[in-house]
């Protein structure tokens, strides 16, 4: 038996068909049927618990699992002690303060003595601690939105994404508290040799990662501007250089970040490149 090492991820919600897609991209096949709490690969040794995202930072704290993969606004909330290995670029979203459309409002100062209705008490403490206000909490666990509505807050503090929620309810964004993206965490004391697995898996996470901010970049080019499109487009070592049947032209092939193609392209175009084509890649090892 290798060192089978077990990862939490959530059950259903906005984190779990990305956490399985990342994982599946990784190369790890596993079969995860409707209503399964736990499952395990085929092909590397890992086994999968599907739990709600709440109780993910808790387990990986007590070693039930020694992975998970939960958004930061849990771990912060939750203040278990576990590390975090990587942020995984998915599930972004904010925690903000939010009040009634009409109300005016002139800053932090607002809250004072008011009580806001939120299922993340303790971020929301931490902050209000930070600014000097006093406000009374009132923890509920979900349907936050409507608290100003029936009278139960005159505030809240919730989750926000497009803020589509927050208008359909008749409230308005004040403050930005907390930014939140999907991070994997990792139990503290975790044995030498899971610690093997986890390293494997994190190297494929890398190059997996690594793949979606880069771009294989091809294009034509007269063989006088080669010097000038390589210094743009200098590529991972060098960029590939082929000889086109039409004499005089040369094809480059190189590696780029997204980014730095966008701010090349005009450049590209200038020194004489022409059939630029843009090309995803899978993975990527350096
Ligand atoms: P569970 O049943 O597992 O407790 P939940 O209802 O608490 O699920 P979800 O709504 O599925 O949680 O959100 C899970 C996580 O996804 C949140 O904790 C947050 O990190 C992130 N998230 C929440 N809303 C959004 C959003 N609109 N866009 C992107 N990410 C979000
Ligand atoms: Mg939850």
């Amino acid at each position: 038996m290798e060192n089978i090492i077990r990862i939490a991820v959530q059950k259903s919600g906005r984190l779990s068909e990305e956490s399985l897609k990342l994982i599946k991209e990784c190369g790890i096949k596993f079969y995860n049927g409707t209503g399964k709490l736990k499952s395990s690969s085929t092909n590397f040794p890992i086994e999968f618990l599907f739990l709600r995202d709440d109780d993910i930072p808790g387990y990986v704290a007590d070693g039930v699992a020694d992975l998970g993969i939960v958004g930061e606004n849990e771990v912060a909330e939750k203040n278990k002690s576990i590390d975090v290995l990587k942020k995984l670029g998915f599930s972004k979203c904010r925690l903000s303060l939010a009040i009634p459309k009409g109300e005016s409002y002139s800053g932090i100062g607002y809250f004072e003595g008011k009580s806001i209705a939120t299922s993340y008490p303790n971020i929301l403490s931490d902050y209000l601690k930070s600014k000097q206000v006093q406000a009374e909490i009132h923890e509920i666990s979900g349907s936050v939105e409507i608290a100003p509505s029936i009278g139960l807050a005159e505030g809240i503090c919730d989750i926000v994404s497009s803020g589509s929620t927050l208008m359909m309810n008749g409230l308005k964004e004040v403050e930005e508290i907390f930014q939140s993206e999907a991070v994997l965490i990792c139990h503290k004391d975790i044995s030498g040799d899971k610690q093997q697995t986890v390293e494997k898996l994190l190297f494929r996470m890398d190059a997996v990662q690594k793949g979606k901010k880069n771009k294989y970049v091809l294009l034509n080019a007269p063989n006088e501007a080669l010097d000038r499109i390589i210094s743009l487009i200098p590529g991972m070592r060098s960029p590939t250089i082929l000889p086109l049947a039409e004499k005089g032209w040369s094809s480059v092939h190189s590696v780029i970040s997204e980014d730095q193609f966008w701010e090349n392209i005009e450049e590209l175009r200038a020194a004489g490149a022409q059939g630029i084509l843009v090309v995803p890649i899978e993975k990527m090892v350096l």
